[in-house]
């Protein structure tokens, strides 16, 4: 039997903190502020120096985007469970589902919604 209620909640309440974590090391890896995703360029920055061609920066910053909107989803899901709002569709409200969450413990929007949104 899987654990369910509040203990399953607190279990991915580490596991979303740990991926926040996660993220916010990568930005800073990639010379981004992990707040606000800003880059840095200029050349005391050390990190994302002037020899990063155009091309490149441009990956970066689309890179530094995708980490941020998902630092962003995990942060959201982290303040749901504070909230006691965690596991419910943000569209329809309906839960998310276990086994859902299981495997994205950041998802906002039930499968069913979530493919709606892609169409
Ligand atoms: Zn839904």
């Amino acid at each position: 039997m899987a654990e369910r209620g509040p203990a399953r909640h607190q279990q991915r309440r580490r596991a979303l903190e740990r991926r926040a974590e996660e993220l916010r090391r990568e930005l800073v890896e990639h010379g981004a502020h992990p707040e606000t995703g800003a880059l840095r360029f200029d050349d005391d920055a050390g990190f994302a120096d002037r020899s990063h061609t155009t091309e490149e920066r441009s990956r970066l910053i689309a890179l530094v985007g995708v980490l941020r909107a998902e630092l962003e989803e995990v942060e959201r899901a982290l303040e749901k469970i504070d909230r006691g709002q965690y596991g419910v569709c943000e569209r329809c409200g309906r839960p998310i589902g276990d086994d859902r969450l299981d495997a994205i413990p950041w998802a906002t929007l039930c499968i069913d919604c979530k493919r709606r949104g892609r169409r």
